[in-house]
């Protein structure tokens, strides 16, 4: 793609994006099949929201540009901004075709060529996106997937000395091996986008039916909500911006609890093929089991099983919808990603106390605010440590939007027009602007 021009490239990606519109059905259902996504969910957000994210870079393709430099003395100069080379894609499971697409896109724009290794438990949909970029026009060897296990397959791309660099999404453990490959090879860039522990702080001034509604979006997702967000699978809490640690001021704490217990209640686990579900199952057994053993560690840490904590049916992995209260800071379960449908409800008093509690994390990937005041929002979006605040709304994702963590949630940002900078070098021109004395 480097050689083409950008005006050719988003041409090129305009038509990748038709032809994903066109396969929208087999799209959605091969990650319902591989993950357990909802299909009714793949096919009306989260696929549209990957063709507004092609489409959006599509149309940036031909906007990158560098800039004339004035500078001491008799010389000229300006900035050619190239692609960065290969690049390594490694992504997780839980939106298989919006990683792809999130991380392709601006890449593509750049004109860069790259290897994407999908996730072990989800390599279906990258398989026939790659069938569709050839179809578009992308020429060969600009997509190439590679799917396989993270020690072999992804370990190879880290460490690669060919590859010049990595924009990785998955765990902070996985991440931190990432790095260290980096260093240990030929110093790729690397950017990362890691786990979160994102906090959503409920004032006393909110409406409570409201915050309940969208507490359960951050956590358990919901399509009937008034609220709906903008991008939003019904995944059972396997986003790494769930908003898992929720804190209610105390003024509306007690009627907030009674009705998100009534709201997690009424909710309906199944099958993700069926229009009527909610909630789908985890991702595989062992994830499954890894969220039910956070929630036994809840129980046996202290903190009270508001409702749900068990499986749903005696087969597949489905789990109830659970709330915890009474969580206490230096509890596990308020501390450590569970990547599951566990709420932790906490109450605060001070406005400084939410701050306080809020950043009581080594994560900061996302927060949500919920208040009346737009001093009190202004005040705890500039306090808390996080890559993205999301006020009286959660999950309103847009392309145009950057996406990253701060703290242990990583560095670089997806999305917006940062994140083709992740892709490009910028290489300094400078000449004399008379004649040379060295011709
Ligand atoms: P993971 O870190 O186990 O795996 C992510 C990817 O890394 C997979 O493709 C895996 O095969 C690969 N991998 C594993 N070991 C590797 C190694 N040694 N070298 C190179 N690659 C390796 O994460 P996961 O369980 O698939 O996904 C869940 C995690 O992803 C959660 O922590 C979640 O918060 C995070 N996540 C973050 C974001 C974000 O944008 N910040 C988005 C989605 C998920």
């Amino acid at each position: 793609m480097a050689p083409m021009s950008g005006f050719e490239r988003g041409r090129i990606m305009s038509k990748f994006a038709d032809l994903i519109e066109q396969n929208i059905e087999e799209l959605a259902a091969l990650d319902s099949v591989d993950a357990g996504k909802l299909l009714a969910s793949g096919k009306t957000v989260d696929i549209p929201h990957c063709l507004h994210i092609l489409r959006y870079y599509a149309g940036a393709a031909d906007k990158i540009h560098g800039e004339t430099l004035k500078l001491a003395g008799e010389y000229q100069g300006y900035t050619l901004l190239e692609p960065i080379g290969v690049v390594g894609h490694i992504i997780p499971w839980n939106y298989p075709s919006t990683m792809f697409l999130m991380k392709s896109s601006p890449a593509l724009a750049a004109g860069c060529t790259m290897v994407i290794k999908p996730a072990e438990q989800t390599p279906l949909s990258a398989l026939f996106y790659a069938h569709l970029a050839k179809q578009a026009g992308i020429p060969d060897g600009v997509i190439n997937v590679v799917n396989g296990f993270g020690p072999t397959a992804g370990a190879a791309l880290c460490s690669h000395m060919n590859v010049d660099a990595i924009s990785f999404t998955g765990s902070t453990e996985t991440g931190r091996l990432v790095m260290e490959a980096a260093a240990k090879s030929n110093l790729k860039t690397v950017s990362l986008e890691l786990g979160g522990k994102s906090p959503l702080i409920i004032f006393d001034d909110a409406d409570v039916d409201m915050a309940v509604a969208l507490a359960r979006i951050a956590i358990f997702y919901n399509k009937a909500s008034p609220l709906r967000p903008t991008f939003a699978s019904f995944d059972p809490g396997e986003i790494c911006v769930a908003g898992s640690r929720v804190y209610v001021q105390e003024g509306i704490y007690d009627e907030f609890v009674r009705k998100a217990a009534e709201s997690a209640k009424s909710w309906v686990v199944g099958d993700p093929f069926d229009p009527n579900v909610q909630q789908g199952p985890q991702v595989d057994k062992t994830q499954f089991e890894r969220v039910l053993s956070y929630i036994e560690l809840g129980k046996t840490e202290g903190a009270t099983l508001l409702t749900g904590g068990t499986r749903c049916g005696d087969k597949g992995y489905y789990i109830e919808p659970t709330i915890f209260t009474d969580v206490k800071e230096e509890m596990r379960i308020a501390q450590e990603e569970i990547f599951g449908p566990v709420m932790s409800l906490m109450k605060f008093k001070t406005i400084e106390e939410a701050i306080e509690k809020a950043n009581a994390t080594r994560y900061g990937l996302a927060a949500g605010i919920v208040t009346k005041d737009l001093n009190t929002a202004n005040r705890v979006t500039r306090s808390v440590r996080a890559g993205t605040i999301w006020i009286n709304c959660y999950f309103a994702f847009d392309p145009g939007c950057p996406f990253g963590g701060y703290k242990m949630s990583g560095f670089g940002r997806d999305l917006g027009m940062h994140a083709i900078n992740k892709y490009l070098q910028v290489k300094s021109v400078v000449t004399p602007l008379h004649s040379s004395p060295w011709l």
